[in-house]
């Protein structure tokens, strides 16, 4: 396991998640932006809507995807 923060991936909080995979942290930084803007969060809609940019232009959002792989893979195991 892993662990990577909210601020790691460009969100504006320290919130940690954890995972085996960078894919499952970023699942769950997904729904924690999903879930704190839906609660009237303003800090995080940037990142909400960098996010849904991402999946809506899979190739921009390759760059980011790749360097969060790479920060993940050069983290410490939990
Ligand atoms: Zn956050």
């Amino acid at each position: 396991m892993k662990t990577m923060t909210c601020k790691q991936m460009g969100g504006p909080c320290d919130l940690a998640f954890h995972g085996n995979s960078a894919d499952d942290v970023i699942k769950a930084q997904d729904a924690h932006l999903k879930a704190i803007v839906a609660n009237g969060d303003e800090a995080h809609q940037d990142a909400l809507k960098a996010m849904r940019g991402r999946w809506k232009n899979p190739i921009k959002g390759m760059g980011w995807y790749r360097q969060t792989k790479k920060d993940f893979a050069a983290l410490p195991e939990d």
